[in-house]
Formats: C-alpha cells, sequence, structure tokens
C-alpha cells in the first residue's frame, strides 16, 4: 500500500518535469560526451562512469525523497506525559498535539515531523525522515549539471538539430545549476544551523519580540555546526531519532520553542479584530471591476490565497494594508466553538472544528466591529506586519494554546 501511494505522488506536475530535466539533460550529455571523449580511452570511460553515476544518484535520491516522505506524526497523538500538553499546539485537523518541530501541512493535510517546506518538485513534505535524501538529491543534481555544462559546451557540432538540441540541454543543465544550487546552498545553511525555513521565521519573531529587552531567546537545537550535521546527515541517509524527542542545549528544554510559539500566538491573538463584511468581496487577485483601481494598484505582494467573502460574513483579520485586509472566515460553527471555550478539545462530531478559509480580501468590503474590551486603535498594529506576514505563510496552525505555558515552567 505504502508503495501505490509512493507511485501516485510522481502523477504530478512537479515530479513529472523533474523526471523530464534529468532524463533530457542525460541523454544529451551521453550522446555528446559520446562524440567529444569517446569512451574507448580510459579517460573517456571515466568521464562517462562519473557522469553516469551522478546522474543515477541523483533519479536515486530524488525517489526515495518522493517515497520516503518527511513522516507524518501519528493522528492524534499527544506527550506520553499528560502535563506536557500544555507546552503543546493542538492540530485541529489531525486531532491531536503537535510534537515539538512539527508542523501541519496544509497540502499533505497532516502534522508533518520537523517541517521544512512542502516541495512541489517532488510532491512531497521535506522533513525529518527525508531531509538527508532530499540535500543529496541537491547535490548530486548541481554536481551532475556542472559537468553536463562542460561537456555540452566542449561539443563540436555537425548538424543544426544537434545544436539545438545541445543548446537546450544546456540551458536546463546551466538552469539546475543555478536554481538547486541556490536551493542547496539554503539547505546547507540550515542543516549547519539545526534549523528549518519555518524554525527561521520562528527564532526571527521571537528576536523581534525581544528587541529593546535584555532578555534573549536561546534556539534550543543549535548543538554546533559538528553536531547540527550529524542531526541530519549519514552515510545511510536513515533519520536520526524519532522524529519527536530532540537533542537540545543545556540551558533549553524539548518544550523551549513550543513556548516561544505558543507565546507568539497569544500575541497574535491579541491583535486580532473583527470585521463585518459589508459589499462581497471577489476572490480575485485583480478585481478591477469590482473594486477599481486603487485596490488593483497596490495589492499585497504575494501568492498567498484572496477570499471569496459574502455580505454579513465576519473576519478575524491579523494583517493591515492600506486597501487590503489578511484574515480568516468565521463559521458559525467556529463563532460557537470561541466562544464557548478555547482550552480543551471537542471530540463531538456535530462542531468539528476543521480547516477555515483565510486569506486576502480588499478592505473597503469591511468595517471593523468594535469589542467591548478593545481600548486599542488598530492602527498601530500595522508595524510588524511584513514579519509576522511572512512567518504566517510558513506557520499554518491552530489555536487552543496556553498563553501562561512559560510562567509554568519556570514554576516547575
Ligand atoms: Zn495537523
Ligand atoms: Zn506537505
Amino acid at each position: 500500500m505504502a508503495s501505490l501511494t509512493g507511485l501516485r505522488r510522481l502523477f504530478h506536475w512537479g515530479p513529472i518535469i523533474a523526471l523530464s530535466i534529468i532524463k533530457c539533460v542525460t541523454l544529451m550529455t551521453l550522446y555528446m560526451s559520446n562524440m567529444w571523449w569517446p569512451p574507448n580511452t580510459v579517460g573517456g570511460l571515466l568521464n562517462k562512469f562519473l557522469f553516469l553515476l551522478l546522474s543515477s544518484l541523483t533519479v536515486f535520491n530524488f525517489l526515495m525523497a518522493t517515497f520516503t516522505g518527511a513522516g507524518y506524526l501519528e493522528l492524534g497523538w499527544k506527550p506520553k506525559d499528560e502535563n506536557d500538553t500544555k507546552f503543546l499546539q493542538y492540530c485541529s485537523v489531525c486531532e491531536g498535539y503537535k510534537a515539538p518541530r512539527s508542523h501541519h501541512c496544509r497540502k499533505c493535510n497532516r502534522c508533518v515531523k520537523k517541517m521544512d517546506h512542502h516541495c512541489p518538485w517532488i510532491n512531497n513534505c521535506v522533513g525529518w525522515a527525508n531531509h538527508a535524501y532530499f540535500t543529496s538529491f541537491l547535490a548530486f543534481a548541481v554536481i551532475g549539471s556542472i559537468q553536463a555544462s562542460i561537456i555540452l559546451l566542449a561539443t563540436v557540432h555537425f548538424g543544426l538539430w544537434s545544436l539545438i538540441l545541445c543548446i537546450f540541454s544546456l540551458g536546463l543543465a546551466i538552469g539546475v545549476v543555478i536554481a538547486v544550487g541556490m536551493l542547496l546552498y539554503f539547505q546547507i545553511r540550515a542543516i549547519m544551523r539545526n534549523r528549518t525555513g519555518i524554525e527561521d521565521w520562528i527564532l526571527e519573531k521571537a528576536n523581534y519580540r525581544r528587541e529593546g529587552t535584555s532578555e534573549k531567546f536561546v534556539y534550543p537545537y543549535d548543538l554546533g555546526v559538528k553536531e547540527n550535521i550529524f542531526q541530519v546527515l549519514s552515510l545511510t541517509c536513515t533519520p536520526i531519532g524519532d522524529g519527536i524527542t530532540w537533542k537540545v542545549r543545556d540551558d533549553c528544554d524539548q518544550y523551549t520553542l513550543t513556548c516561544e510559539q505558543i507565546a507568539q500566538k497569544a500575541e497574535k491573538r491579541a491583535r486580532t479584530r473583527v470585521y463585518k463584511i459589508i459589499r462581497p468581496a471577489t476572490g480575485s487577485y485583480i478585481p478591477l471591476f469590482s473594486q477599481g483601481f486603487k485596490v488593483c494598484l497596490s495589492p499585497p505582494c504575494t501568492d498567498e490565497p484572496r477570499i471569496k467573502l459574502e455580505v454579513g460574513d465576519t473576519v478575524r483579520v491579523t494583517r493591515w494594508r492600506k486597501h487590503w485586509l489578511f484574515g480568516e472566515r468565521e463559521s458559525p460553527s467556529s463563532v460557537a466553538i470561541n466562544n464557548e471555550n478555547t482550552t480543551s478539545k471537542s471530540k463531538s462530531n456535530s462542531i468539528s472544528p476543521k480547516r477555515l478559509p483565510r486569506g486576502w480580501f480588499p478592505r473597503r468590503c469591511a468595517v471593523e466591529l468594535v469589542q467591548p474590551d478593545d481600548d486599542r486603535g488598530t492602527i498601530q498594529y500595522n508595524e510588524d506586519e511584513e514579519i509576522s506576514g511572512s512567518y504566517d505563510q510558513h506557520q499554518e496552525s491552530d489555536e487552543h494554546n496556553h498563553v501562561d505555558c512559560q510562567e509554568e515552567k519556570k514554576t516547575k
């Protein structure tokens, strides 16, 4: 069953394009290398053997990264000690707690262990179990493409078609060197710091929150470059540990980062404002006819979704632009849940707290509902939208947090 699921992953534009590029560059390079440096000499044979090895290792690691996946956290997961649940966030989709370094992936619709990002090229998440395969794939693809570029550049052409095909393959190979090379650079940097892309944002926000204070946030998984590398890479590419419990610095514990996340979420909730929709929003990226030029000329520069809204809907807004707002549409059931209960989990099927649509919509479609305990204006919250904006793209989680987590830990 597992292999079937894996094979199905290949039928998607990402893996199809990626494998086609590998195949195209490989075949053209082999054909050209026969002409340039025939394998009847030792050098020619070694050249060909090395290229075939790099090409095979690229495909092997690509397939392993795709089939292995990052590793999903089991549904309904909770820590062994029930008391530790207060240091963790709850995922309402997986109906379980999020282990340290786990995040919910919207594409996979599961909580993923040490999630780095969802990669469309492998049509799977990159994280705990396939991080080493993914990095090896990038490395072999770059080295193989450098060799391919040299061979394709050095070849003499006898016909127009050979020239066209060669230039095409050369373009692909150089494109791989540049684009995949950049990705490889970021992955190597992430491994040396033992920090995923998502954790970069959490850390950035942690430092931002403490600006101007003497307090300093210590990132718990930075064990020194050498140890950091061994946390991901090994000769056999087998993942280290169980993806739930992690080696941490002496001055930190298993929940240092999760508590920081909870505190950040609480801050975000504190600046959330409820808006009522007074004009329908189409959900279009360029709503020229419905909203006019002003709105279209100042779009939020992100590919995050735009949401469709009807008159009377309410939206919980967390980010502000001059002409656009970002928020989550409330459904009647979510209103009920928010009002009734924010700490315990509702197992009842009648109100299943599934993910609600969130995205950008034109500001002129909504008016703010002033809440009774609201003694602050909204304008002051524009300051940190850049950071929270980028951070939110990765942080796709929910709810049911415990604000006083850090205090409790201190007294523990
Ligand atoms: Zn989840
Ligand atoms: Zn995913």
